[in-house]
């Protein structure tokens, strides 16, 4: 085998963005993850003889495809569907859905690669998928998202299945959608397999799988906390956004003894210095999963403030989990929450730090959590989803609930073990390089595939 040159992280950007012109998502996520993973390639000649970050940051497949179907007036619409399928080197491809007006390639791609290590992390025989469209369901009725998830998986149906590629949920597309997807993919296919995961307990759900990504997120924060002598309790939380994960994220600090003194959506953030308890939290619950109504309303409902077109960061308090979308916390957020004294974040949302402000913390020694470790928590239990379809069996909440709080304590294990200087923590160093491994190992053993 020919020797290889080492890498530089500059020219190898430079590369990356050369093919992959305008993806300014994807980019982002490569930078970070190249930054911290090229010193450790480059120790490891046999990473660099075989092309492997080349290889990773070139998805397998990429699915585009166009989505037709009828709104209420009788109007056909139209919108643009994808399937990123990134890396199967250590399972099927496993990854959610997203339906979002913003849906492009890059962030496809971005979530995507992503996901590639995250699953990884997890330490389940998953490969990392990411796919969705940009079609917005806010204001749309019943029939109409019914009749989109039977369009888009008309399509869809014809590149995944149990031991090829297995979707998710992410953002728009909860257990509603799921439902019609699934049941139009046995439909169409005239088989009941485990072909997508977050389906509701009737037909093959997994107990623990709604609250597994924002639990996982709390589990791996009191993991951090432990690692320094401290704990949840008693702390004052920010929260950011209202959907599946901030809900669940806020019902496990709750328990833990925490205090949520934030939640947000797109139109802006509530603050509620009294903190929220279970009433309070079922109610944001209800609103945005039945309802589907606006973080606003629990302004008005418990006496709390609302701050139009803001985000949660500039409050005071000593833990922050952005759970809402990709870069809500800038470097001006990050800075704000070092001036206010906040001793840890989790990511639960993917990518919601820029690199910008995930530096801030580091230089100001702060432990931060990566999604692709901190929000594990959620494919973690699709991936178990899959063993008890597989198996014909369900375990029991108690069961999953301890698997989940396993597999979150062993992803920090991980991160401690490669990401420890100096006695400190770099969660970002630690989760890229242990999750890259395991996916390089199988790389390297395949041949140039
Ligand atoms: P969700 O239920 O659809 O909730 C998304 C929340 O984020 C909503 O409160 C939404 O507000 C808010 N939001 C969306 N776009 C926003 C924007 N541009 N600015 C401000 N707020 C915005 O989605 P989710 O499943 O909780 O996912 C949230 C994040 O977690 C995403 O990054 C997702 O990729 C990641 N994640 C999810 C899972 C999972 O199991 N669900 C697993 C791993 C990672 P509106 O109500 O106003 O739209």
């Amino acid at each position: 085998m020919k020797k290889a040159a080492k890498l530089e992280l500059e020219s190898f950007m430079n590369g990356l963005i050369k093919r992959n012109p305008g993806e300014t998502e994807f980019h982002q996520a490569v930078e970070e993850f190249a930054a911290t993973v090229i010193p450790y390639i480059n120790e490891n000649p046999v990473y660099l003889e075989n092309y492997i970050l080349e290889r990773m940051t070139e998805p397998d497949r990429t699915i585009i495809f166009r989505v037709c179907w009828e709104d209420d007036s009788g109007t056909i619409r139209i919108n643009r569907g994808y399937r990123v399928q990134f890396n199967n080197s250590i399972g099927p491809y496993k990854g959610g859905l997203r339906f979002h007006h913003s849906v492009n390639l890059s962030i496809l791609k971005f979530l995507g690669f992503e996901q590639t290590f995250k699953n990884s992390l997890t330490t389940l025989p998953m490969g990392a998928g990411k796919g969705g469209a940009d079609f917005n369901p806010k204001g749309k009725s019943e029939r109409e998202i019914m009749r989109f998830c039977q369009s888009f998986m008309i399509e869809l149906s014809k590149h995944i299945g149990q031991d090829i590629d297995v979707p998710a949920g992410d953002i728009g597309v909860g257990a509603r959608e799921i439902s019609y997807m699934f049941g139009q993919y046995k439909r169409l296919k005239n088989e009941f397999t485990g072909t997508l995961t977050g389906k509701a307990l009737e037909f093959g759900g997994s107990l623990i799988r709604t609250e597994a990504t924002g639990y996982g997120c709390v589990y791996f924060m009191e993991e951090m906390l432990k690692h320094r002598g401290d704990s949840i309790e008693g702390k004052t939380c920010l929260i950011s956004g209202s959907g599946n994960v901030a809900q669940y994220a806020a019902q496990k600090i709750i328990q833990l003894g925490g205090k949520v003194i934030a939640l947000s959506d797109s139109s802006g953030f509530i603050h509620d210095p009294k903190g929220l308890n279970e009433e309070k939290l079922q109610y944001v619950i209800d609103l945005k999963t039945k309802k589907r109504g606006r973080i606003s309303e629990y302004a008005d409902k418990f006496k709390s403030t609302f701050h139009a077109g803001k985000r949660p960061w500039t409050i005071k308090a000593d833990l922050a989990f952005p759970c809402a979308t990709q870069n809500e916390i800038e470097l001006e957020d990050a800075n704000h929450l070092i001036k206010n004294g906040i001793i840890a974040i989790a990511e639960g949302a993917n990518m919601p730090t820029t690199n910008e402000a995930v530096e801030a913390f580091r230089k100001a020694c702060l432990p931060f959590a990566p999604g692709k470790a901190s929000n594990a928590g959620g494919v973690a239990v699709s991936g178990l989803e899959m063993t008890q379809n597989s198996i014909r069996l369900s375990w029991s909440r108690e069961e999953m609930e301890e698997r989940l709080k396993n597999i979150m304590s062993n992803i920090h294990q991980q991160c401690v073990n490669y990401g420890t200087e100096e006695k400190q923590v770099d969660y970002v160093k630690g989760a890229n390089i242990a999750g890259f491994v395991k996916v390089a190992e199988a790389m390297v053993v395949y041949g140039a595939v």
